[in-house]
């Protein structure tokens, strides 16, 4: 049987046309709107805290309507957003730089390798403006010059300075804004909030989404929960690869039940890789850690010139050394967006001239800018950075360069969403890392929260009024049969993963998932890999089933429990990648295939057969494929340069 079949085109009804300027206000003039004395007899179920839901939450309580918001950390302050280190996107100009709303919008078209829809980037450019507003206006600390105004750094792929930055910790602040945003909503009895809960089924009744089916985590209690729509803002699948530097707990389960329900799942092979991360130390390792790619600003990467010199950095001389990205790509130097830098690194390393262990890394070198600058002014900009790589390391970057190798950092599929961020299922909103929407085939650095927070605070609380303008729905009974079949799913599921009293721990499948994934659909991927890939990964999913051992029951805490299910939904999911990345026959952004690059190794592109979203349903047989066009009127696609 043929891996996947081909369904008809799908097509973002929503999507306003004319002047691109325009077209973000024309869709909020031209949508519905719910006036505030039904907007209280409306409930809306959002999933995930991060800055994408926190900020939904926050806002569409804040508009009036009734929120019930879940996430599986103990607290929603906890969310991987937290951990975001460098700083985040917006077109203000402050610099002077040559900066504009269109600038933006066409670095982010042409860093996404032309794979993303510019109606979309045009939007996020536009509204990233105002996130760094309202910001400032719930007090989050942004780094400031020192005549007091807002301070931006250098990101990849952009030759002015428009990254707003908290140290290396923005994510952390931003979403304290949001948090503090949501939890005043909480204080106010508009959020319910329910943390340790975890979404484990979508109830969708006479084609809509209509609710969710959580597990309490603390008690294994299953709950059926249910509203007028539902908001998927539930983080990305990164650690489908098992070592990735994305938190421990983050998983794909809300969107993959979502998926199986019948929203399309878009580019699942879309992976970025992130150039600065602490390379691999062996075996025992679970996790991988980010060294921020604001680094770059100031740090420069080089290896040895000759293959296998294994002195000391500091007995390398000069004239011994290769600046590889400097001299490859004059333009953008060190900040080459992340996609080419991580393609580089293996490049240098294949030919046998890493540095390290194993030879997997390369030099990210400040003794330069520092000399420059002087030590004080490096601690200000990277203090909590450097000191996190010499507690991972035990070496001391002041003295002597890091060492960094690629990682599995974020992923740009996700479930297709039309303009108005709704997904195949009416009622079902996704934001967020979460859903497909701005990053095309590579997201630029800084990005990412820029999209969760335009998301959060301004795109959804427009586009899902229009929804809700038809609302209230009817009230949903728990013993609707939809409502019944959901939880039981859920009840089934859970029964047959403790049934299975195997002798393998879920985490060993899991790390044997991920080397797959790694070896065939990480950096490069070829033909040949990922059809090898497709056998391996059935083969373990079987053997999962079969052999997999669940410590404990499910009437409590379970976190061997909890693990499995995800990892479950992973096995699916890995699938899906490896045959969209299989169909993909060219290169682009983070899917480097190595059938498809040009003479001098870049990513080659098909535009004429590619230039297409791939959006996928799922098939218990076989997935079906539906293409939505890219259009490309405002910025042109052409070979990507960085040189
Ligand atoms: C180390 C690191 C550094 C980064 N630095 C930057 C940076 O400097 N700039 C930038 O732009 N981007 C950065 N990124 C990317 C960025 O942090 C993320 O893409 C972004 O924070 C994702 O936000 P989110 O709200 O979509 O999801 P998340 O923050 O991942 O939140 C997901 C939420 O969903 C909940 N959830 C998930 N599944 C379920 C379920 N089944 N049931 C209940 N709840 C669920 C979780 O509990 C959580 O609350 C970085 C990423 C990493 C890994």
């Amino acid at each position: 049987m043929d891996l996947y079949r081909e369904g008809d085109p799908v097509a973002d009804t929503k999507a306003p046309d004319g002047p691109i300027e325009t077209r973000w206000e024309r869709r909020r003039f031209e949508a519905k709107l719910v006036n505030p004395a039904n907007r209280r007899k409306m409930t809306v179920i959002v999933v995930g805290t991060g800055l994408a839901g926190g900020s939904a939450a926050a806002t569409l309580a804040e508009q009036g309507y009734q929120v019930k918001s879940y996430c599986y950390q103990d607290s929603p302050r906890r969310a991987h957003s937290i951990a975001a280190q460098g700083g985040i996107n917006a077109a203000k100009n402050y610099r002077n730089d040559g900066d504009s709303v269109h600038r933006l919008f066409y670095d982010t078209v042409k860093g996404g390798d032309f794979r993303s829809r510019e109606s979309n980037v045009h939007r996020l450019a536009e509204v990233s403006v105002n996130i760094i507003d309202q910001c400032v206006a719930q007090g989050v600390p942004f780094a400031r010059e020192y005549g007091g105004l807002l301070d931006t750094r250098s990101f990849g792929g952009a030759q002015v300075q428009r990254t707003f930055y908290a140290r290396g910790q923005t994510g952390q602040q931003l979403l304290l804004g949001a948090y503090q945003a949501l939890e005043r909503q909480i204080g106010l009895g508009n959020v319910e909030m329910n943390s340790r809960h975890e979404m484990l089924e979508l109830i969708v009744v006479d084609g809509r989404a209509r609710g969710i089916v959580v597990r309490d985590l603390v008690t294994g209690e299953i709950a059926s929960e249910f509203a007028d729509a539902v908001v998927l803002a539930s983080g990305g699948y990164g650690n489908v690869f098992y070592l990735s530097t994305n938190a421990k707990g983050c998983n794909v389960t809300a969107t993959w039940r979502a998926h199986r329900k019948g929203a399309y799942f878009a580019n699942p092979c879309y992976t970025q890789i992130h150039p600065t991360c602490i390379p691999v130390s062996g075996d025992h390792q679970s996790k991988l850690t980010l060294m921020s790619e604001s680094l770059r600003n100031d740090g420069r990467v080089w290896v040895p010139k000759a293959k296998g010199d294994d002195r000391r950095p500091k007995d390398i001389p000069e004239d011994e050394r290769d600046y590889y990205l400097e001299r490859i790509y004059p333009s953008f130097g060190n900040l080459v967006p992340r996609d080419i830098a991580s393609r580089a690194a293996k490049n240098v390393c294949d030919e046998g001239r890493g540095v390290g262990p194993g030879g997997l890394g390369v030099y990210l070198d400040f003794a330069d800018a520092i000399q420059r600058l002087g030590r004080k002014a490096i601690e200000a900009k990277y203090g909590n950075l450097f000191e996190m790589y010499e507690r991972i390391t035990g070496e001391d970057p002041y003295e002597v360069p890091m060492r960094i190798y690629p990682a599995v950092h974020y992923t740009m599929g996700g479930l297709w969403v039309d303009y108005d961020l709704q997904s195949t299922i009416p009622g079902l909103f996704v934001i967020g890392e979460a859903n497909f929407s701005d990053h095309g085939a590579n997201r630029l650095g800084a990005s990412a929260l820029m999209q969760g927070l335009a998301d959060g605070y301004f795109v959804l609380p427009n586009t899902i009024a229009n929804y809700l303008a038809a609302g209230p729905f009817d009230t949903v009974e728990a013993s609707h049969p939809a409502a019944v079949e959901a939880r039981r799913a859920v009840e089934d599921r859970i029964q047959r993963l403790l049934a299975v009293n195997g002798d393998r721990t879920v985490d060993s499948f899991h790390r044997e998932l991920g080397q797959i994934m790694w070896e065939h659909c990480g950096m490069e991927r070829s033909e040949a890999g990922l059809r090898k890939a497709i056998d391996e990964i059935r083969a373990l999913r079987e053997e999962f089933w079969q052999r997999v051992r669940i410590i404990g029951d499910a009437d409590g805490l379970n976190q061997s429990l909890e693990k499995a299910g995800r990892v479950a939904d992973f096995f699916e999911l890995a699938e899906l990648m490896c045959i969209d990345a299989l169909h993909r026959e060219e290169s682009c952004g983070g899917h480097f295939r190595a059938e498809h690059q040009t003479p001098d190794g870049e990513a080659q592109r098909d535009d004429e057969r590619f230039a297409y979203v791939a959006a996928w349903e799922y098939g218990a047989e076989q997935p079906v494929l539906h293409k939505e066009d890219l259009l490309f009127e405002y910025v042109h696609p052409t070979q990507r340069s960085y040189k």
